[in-house]
């Protein structure tokens, strides 16, 4: 194994610069810093990089090829297509199944807003279904009674690197014929019954944003799926419906993954498995730490997953209170997600209102993401771990 950074002293902290920390810190830990990993990888990244700018094929050049076959076998599935972002993963899937206005798509209110917001920008309308508080995935039981003759898929996602129960999800779809489309954007690599994630459903969406467990040099995505059909539709509709050249059978997008970006994710995918499991390495340390401390609620793993711990998310009713008391300590946390998709103002029109998903809104006011990072110390772990049960003792 390689040796890593030893501290995040010095480290930037990605989506939370906490100004509030006090002077006498005794040790700060990030939420995440992805410098040691860059550092790590520097000399294998910097000539890829470079051969792509000496080459000039910025877009559509071999490394975006590379990548797909890549990624498509990692994830089990026949085909990759490569896009801008994991939020154009989902909008070119939706396209690609044609579902648009006057179609329903069940999903889960506790989530990354892209889920909910890819399916109203393809025209169709979210219907949300509540979730397991245990996992905080949708709750299967609760689908069937959303279905409607409008329903034409289920977008379950794999919050924080668990994936939902698939097994239940599909039968319902099978017996409503309907699609599935997976957001995987949390999740490359987890498995459900030794299946991985993006493989069960008809396509899964994968996001390459920099704090995901495969994170890109900026904006990137995939669509991955085993029907034929499928991906040479998408792959024509993610160039604008463009087939053959400057003639156009559908109305796509640019939702094109740049060549910079795949040769950049060529290089970490080879290390993804060892990283994911530093990850779950992590939570161990950290279910060990935290087992006995009754204010707070352990990340529940169920025996059909394989998780990628792209968060480590702690529920406590006293979370607010919790994640002061870690930023006065120097432990930057993070709170995915405040507010559940059913009460954001955006989606209005939908209907909903508070109490609609009480599991989704108990997971929104109690949940707090942990540095989880796989270069985290088992120092930092330890320190995260007595600040918690300091503040609780
Ligand atoms: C990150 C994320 C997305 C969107 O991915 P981007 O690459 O940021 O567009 C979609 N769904 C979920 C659940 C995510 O976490």
């Amino acid at each position: 194994m390689k040796k890593m950074a030893d501290s995040g002293q010095e480290s930037q902290c990605v989506n939370m610069p906490d100004k509030t920390i006090a002077s006498s810190v005794a040790m700060k830990v990030p939420l995440l810093d992805l410098k040691p990993q860059y550092a790590a990888l520097r000399n294998e990244i910097l000539p890829a990089i470079e051969a792509v700018l000496e080459s000039q094929q910025l877009i559509g050049g071999p490394a975006v090829g590379q990548l797909e076959a890549a990624v498509a076998a990692y994830c089990g599935c026949a085909h990759g297509v490569g896009v801008s972002s994991g939020t154009d993963a989902l909008l070119c899937a939706l396209m690609g199944l044609d579902i648009g206005p006057g179609a329903e798509v069940i999903t889960t209110p506790y989530t990354f807003f892209a889920t909910a917001g890819s399916i109203m920008r393809a025209g169709a309308k979210p219907v949300f279904v509540d979730i397991e508080l245990r996992t905080l995935n949708i709750d299967p039981e609760r689908i069937s009674a959303a279905v409607t003759s409008r329903t034409r898929a289920i977008m379950p996602v794999h919050l924080f690197g668990q994936m939902a129960d698939m097994d239940p999800i599909m039968a319902i779809a099978a017996r409503h014929g309907l699609a599935v489309i997976e957001d995987a954007a949390q999740s490359i690599g987890a498995k459900y019954n030794g299946r991985p994630s993006g493989s069960i459903g008809t396509v899964g969406a994968l996001s390459f944003f920099p704090t995901k467990n495969l994170g890109g040099a900026g904006d990137g995505g995939m669509m991955v799926t085993s029907d034929d059909a499928l991906a040479h539709r998408l792959a024509i509709l993610r160039n604008h419906g463009m087939e053959p050249k400057y003639h156009y059978q559908w109305i796509g997008g640019n939702f094109r993954l740049d060549t910079l970006q795949a040769a950049y994710l060529l290089v970490k995918l080879k290390h993804l498995e060892e990283w994911s499991a530093r990850r779950r390495a992590n939570a161990d340390l950290y279910l060990q730490r935290l087992a006995g401390c009754d204010g707070v609620t352990c990340p529940y793993t169920s025996p059909a997953n394989q998780t990628i711990f792209n968060q480590f998310v702690i529920r406590s009713p006293r979370r607010d209170q919790l994640k002061a008391h870690l930023a006065t300590h120097g432990v930057s946390t993070e709170i995915y997600y405040p507010l559940s998709l059913h009460e954001q103002p955006c989606f209005k029109s939908l209907g909903y209102r508070r109490g609609d998903f009480p599991h989704s809104e108990a997971a929104a006011d109690q949940s707090l993401a942990l540095p989880i990072y796989p270069e985290l110390t088992a120092t930092q772990i330890h320190y995260v771990a007595d600040t918690i049960l300091a503040f609780f003792s």
